[in-house]
Order: structure tokens, then C-alpha cells, then sequence
């Protein structure tokens, strides 16, 4: 394969146009290859039988179909876990959540994260490599072929920091929402970040409506800071002015993600802060049951204390809600996937 090469599925139908037109091939092909490839989903040129001989030689020359294969599956009643390997050797996950609404996958964007939150097992196992947009779109077309379903919703959450990937991940949005291909509608999409405040105000200039959720996790520099390492770079106070320029410029309702730890962040006082904070802003509080980890020493606060927590945001007027739990048994929550990695390695 030529160094020059590129994936095929990296190609958003303006790309795939401007390449035609410079190899003296019509514009039009562009919406036939991306038929081929996101409708009747073929993974070689050579049964793109609409297109002449010549211009298949051109695909062949110039892009390739990624090796990418899910090698494990696990399921329970309402969520599936895939782990994924890469061309590379290396692995990845992705998780599939089915709701009353339809079923979302959860995806990665890095092999690894470098954001190094305190909580977080990904955190622990430091990037090795961004992911492709092609990567990030096959993990969509992989599972959709296992499960023989359409996914209806992906959110942005799985290993990784997808702002710290951002080309790659504006390229994959471009790729999914293209309506004659996967064509998922951006409001179907969310995107989750530790809080990059200068790829939020990228984000916020780009033509389409994907959903942003900010993983918050603590209402003031002093406990974030302990946290989440981001905050000291980008502080609570920039990234609250920034969100609240995402959403007067038109932005839609920012879901603020919030961990629940036991005696760390989760007091009344914290809920008060926590309100006062974001009152009167477009959003609401996604409080999310912490998921312990068997190498971090965070303990889950009790049901108590959440309920407790919820009940102070709802008397605050704050919109509120408590995720329900995916995964838990099969360490597919969030944070986790991946670090099982060496264990799963012996099956495979
Ligand atoms: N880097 C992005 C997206 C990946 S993390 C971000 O920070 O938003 C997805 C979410 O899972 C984040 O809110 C993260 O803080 C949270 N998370 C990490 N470890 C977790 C755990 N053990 N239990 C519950 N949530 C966790």
C-alpha cells in the first residue's frame, strides 16, 4: 500500500468530488461511490459495477478499505460491548445501548486518552494514537452489520477526547451526516469533551447541530483542578463563558455530565454551587452513578446521596436526571472499556 493512499471511508462527498475533478472523471460519481459504499455497503472497488474500468483502477490506486474486525462481543439484556481491532493490532471499543427511542452506539476516538482525569481508566493507559475518521465511521458500519439493525443514535463518549482528535472527528460527522449515505442527522449525534475550550468555539462556528455535552464533574476550579488536569489549562470560569457563547450563538441545550464519587463531589454544598453555576443557562445535569474501578480508589456515592443531590438541583429549578446504568456488569461503562485489554488478549 503507497504511503499516499487514503481510506476510502475517510472521504466526506466533497472530497470524493474534488477528486474526481482532478482526474478529469465526472462530479457525479462521487454520490454513486458514496451509494456503493454506505447503501449497498460493497467493500471492494471492483463491484461498483456503475462505474467505468478505468475509474475503478483510479479508486484502486489511490484508496483503501480499512482491515478493522470486531473479535469479541458481550452482551446482556440491553447492551452489547464490541471489542474492535485495528489494522494496527490495536484495540478499541465501542458499546451499543438499546432505548425506548431506538439504540445508540457508543464510540472511540483514540487509542488511549491523554486527559488524565482522576477517576477514569482510560486516563491510565495514555494515548497511543488518534483514531482516522474512517476508523470512527467503521465502528459504526461493523456493529450495523452484526447487529443487521440501523443504528439511531451515536454519541461521542467512548475512549478518547474527541476534541483533542478534532479534524478527524468533524470529518467523520461530515461522513455520517450525509444524506444520501449512513445518514444520521446531526441532532442524533452527540459529542462529550472534558472541556477543550478553544476546539468549543471551533465547534460552535461549524454550519451543523450536533448535540454537546461537557463532562463537568465538579462546581469549582479548586475540586476540578484535583479532577480533572484540563481545568487547570481551561478553568470552570473560561469554560462557563464559553458555553454560555456556544449558546447564544445558537448552540442547542448543552447536557452537563456529572459523576457521582462518594464524599468527593457529591455534598449539598456542591449541588448548591453546582446551581448557582449554571442557573438561568440552556442545559441540564446528566448525574452519572461512578462506575468503581478495581486500580482507582473513588467509591460510587451511595443511592442516597445521589437521590439527595437530585433532589437539591430540582429545588434549585436546575433540570436534572440520573443516567441509567448500561454496562456495569460487563465493564462496558464508561471509563472502562479498553482496560481489560490484556485480559481479553489471552482469548483472542
Ligand atoms: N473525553 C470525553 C469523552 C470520553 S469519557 C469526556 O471527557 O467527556 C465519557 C464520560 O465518562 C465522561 O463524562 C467521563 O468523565 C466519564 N467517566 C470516566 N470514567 C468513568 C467511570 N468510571 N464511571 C462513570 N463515568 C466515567
Amino acid at each position: 500500500m503507497g504511503v499516499y493512499m487514503k481510506s476510502i471511508y475517510s472521504m466526506t462527498i466533497q472530497d470524493l468530488e474534488s477528486f474526481l475533478l482532478q482526474h478529469e472523471e465526472k462530479k457525479y460519481r462521487a454520490s454513486q461511490i458514496m451509494d456503493w459504499l454506505y447503501i449497498k455497503r460493497v467493500n471492494t472497488f471492483i463491484e461498483m459495477t456503475n462505474l467505468s474500468n478505468n475509474l475503478i483502477n483510479l479508486l484502486k490506486d489511490n484508496f483503501y478499505f480499512d482491515e478493522m474486525t470486531i473479535i469479541k462481543e458481550q452482551k446482556s439484556s440491553d447492551v452489547s460491548k464490541y471489542l474492535i481491532k485495528l489494522f494496527d493490532g490495536n484495540l478499541i471499543e465501542a458499546v451499543l445501548m438499546n432505548h425506548d427511542y431506538g439504540n445508540s452506539l457508543c464510540i472511540s476516538t483514540q487509542v488511549g486518552c491523554n486527559m488524565g482525569c482522576a477517576f477514569c481508566e482510560s486516563g491510565r493507559l495514555k494515548k497511543v494514537r488518534n483514531l482516522e475518521s474512517s476508523e470512527l465511521v467503521l465502528q459504526i458500519m461493523k456493529v450495523e452489520e452484526k447487529i443487521k439493525t440501523r443504528i439511531s443514535h451515536v454519541v461521542v463518549m467512548g475512549i478518547g477526547e474527541p476534541f483533542d482528535n478534532y479534524d478527524n472527528l468533524i470529518k467523520f460527522i461530515e461522513i455520517i451526516n450525509y444524506n444520501k449515505g449512513i445518514n444520521l442527522g446531526s441532532r442524533h449525534i452527540t459529542v462529550s469533551t472534558c472541556g477543550i475550550v478553544p476546539k468549543i468555539k471551533e465547534f460552535m462556528k461549524l454550519p451543523f447541530q450536533v448535540n454537546l455535552a461537557i463532562s463537568l464533574h465538579a462546581p469549582n476550579n479548586e475540586l476540578r483542578n484535583k479532577l480533572m488536569p484540563i481545568n487547570k489549562a481551561y478553568d470552570i470560569n473560561l469554560l462557563m463563558k464559553t458555553i454560555k457563547e456556544y449558546l447564544d450563538n445558537g448552540g442547542r441545550r448543552i447536557t452537563f455530565e456529572y459523576i457521582m464519587l462518594e464524599g468527593i463531589n457529591d455534598t449539598k454544598e456542591c449541588a448548591k454551587e453546582l446551581a448557582n453555576l449554571i442557573r438561568n443557562m440552556n442545559c441540564y445535569v446528566n448525574l452519572i452513578p461512578y462506575n468503581e474501578t478495581e486500580n482507582i480508589g473513588f467509591k460510587r456515592s451511595s443511592k442516597d446521596r445521589i437521590m439527595a443531590f437530585y433532589d437539591t438541583l430540582k429545588k434549585e429549578n436546575i433540570n436534572v436526571t440520573i443516567r441509567r446504568e448500561f454496562g456495569g456488569n460487563i465493564d462496558a461503562a464508561c471509563g472502562q472499556l479498553r482496560s481489560k485489554e490484556n485480559i481479553w488478549k489471552h482469548f483472542i
